[in-house]
């Protein structure tokens, strides 16, 4: 078999890593923060009849503008948002992709404040974008002056923010956005892949998007709605927005099976999110338990908790793993992250982790995993 080195690769992709979220099938899977709820049966039943309904159809290209779902995700939205408003794709993934093969590309660059989702550098690189790591304050946060001078100072055209931020949890202020927004003519994006997940009241970015042509607020049914094998992801911009972005998306980018099925599930919004208070319950419960397991949890509006404190990670992530429960590395120093699981399974975690002993020094601990 010849190797990828045989190949003749773009240069700027030799040496590059795929993205690699570990798929193992174990009995608590809590790293890759899904809703680890299953959707309620009787919206599957409506979800698999309209799936059904289009497939009479597929002989024909789908509606390349999936007008039906994009007037679905408006009304979800609210916040007075029409289908012009709307974009969607295959995962928020494909969107931001969409969005840097538009306003990215050769020569430009897209800036991030690290950590944060491992997947901006790679959308960047696959799109011959530069990236930019730009730094945070203090426990992960980002303050309006801090975003506003590493902005001036880069001069990116794109600007990801994420919020809450992937893999810390730390949510992001709405003065902190229209900071970055005033010091720049770039795109700003706003990720808000578990904008479902903050506690009630608070005001997504979609409030700052009136008179603002140059931000982009972006979803996604992954998480949340429970929806990660569709594949469905979707923005709220200005509809000059939309129209640069059918420059760049493939025609009939998504499938007929794809819109019926979303449709559907929008019909059901409340039963599809009907677990997110259960699942805020249970990080919460986390957050507090794993404080007093002697770990360091930091602030979070997600359904997944990163905690510190944590001597070795790669031992304890193995322990927990022979246990059948799957966590994130994600690569910070003396730090694991988990996502939020059903009641049982975050037992499972707690009582897994708390079996390996505190992490305090000069006792057994997760540093020290004697056999
Ligand atoms: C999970 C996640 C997404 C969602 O990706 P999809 O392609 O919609 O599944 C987007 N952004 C962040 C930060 C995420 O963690």
């Amino acid at each position: 078999m010849t190797s990828l080195d045989d190949l003749p690769l773009r240069n700027d992709l030799r040496g590059q890593r795929p993205y690699g979220a570990p798929q193992l099938r174990v009995p608590v899977a809590l790293n890759v923060n899904e809703n680890t709820h299953p959707i309620p049966e009787a919206v599957a039943h409506d979800i698999v009849a309209a799936v059904a309904r289009a497939i009479l159809t597929v002989n024909r290209y789908p509606d390349r503008e999936f007008t039906t779902l994009r007037e679905s995700l408006a009304g979800y939205l609210g916040h007075g948002l029409t289908a012009d408003n709307i974009w969607a794709a295959n995962g928020s993934n494909e969107v931001l992709q969409q969005i840097l093969q538009a306003f990215g590309g050769p020569g430009r660059t897209l800036l991030g404040f690290v950590p944060t989702y491992s997947m901006y550098p790679i959308l960047a690189a696959g799109t011959v974008t530069g990236w930019i790591a730009a730094e945070r304050d203090a426990d992960y946060e980002i303050s309006p002056a801090t975003a506003a001078e590493q902005v001036r100072s880069n001069a990116p055209d794109v600007v990801f923010l994420c919020s809450p931020n992937n893999p810390t949890g730390t949510p992001l202020s709405l003065e902190t956005i229209e900071s970055v927004y005033d010091a720049t003519d770039a795109m700003v994006v706003v990720d808000e892949a578990y904008a479902e997940f903050a506690p009630d009241g608070t005001p997504s970015a979609l409030t700052l998007l009136p008179g603002r042509e140059r931000l982009i607020v972006s979803r996604t049914m992954s998480k949340a709605f429970a929806f990660a094998g569709v594949r469905l992801g979707y923005l709220a911009a200005d509809p000059a927005v939309t129209d640069a972005l059918r420059l760049v998306r493939l025609p009939y980018h998504l499938s007929a099976l794809t819109q019926g099925a979303a449709t559907a599930a929008l019909a059901h919004a409340d039963e599809m999110l009907a677990m997110v208070d259960d699942i805020r319950q249970q990080r919460d419960r986390l957050v507090i338990e794993l404080k007093r397991l002697g770990y360091v949890p930091h602030r979070t509006a997600s359904n997944f908790v990163l905690f510190g404190g944590v001597d070795d990670p790669k031992a304890v992530f193995e322990a927990l793993l022979a246990e059948g429960i799957l966590v994130r590395d994600p690569g910070i120093e003396n730090h694991l992250r988990v996502s939020v699981g059903t009641k049982p399974e975050t037992t499972a975690f707690l009582d897994a982790l708390e079996r390996l002993g505190t992490p305090q020094t000069g006792r057994p601990g997760p540093n020290r995993l004697e056999p």
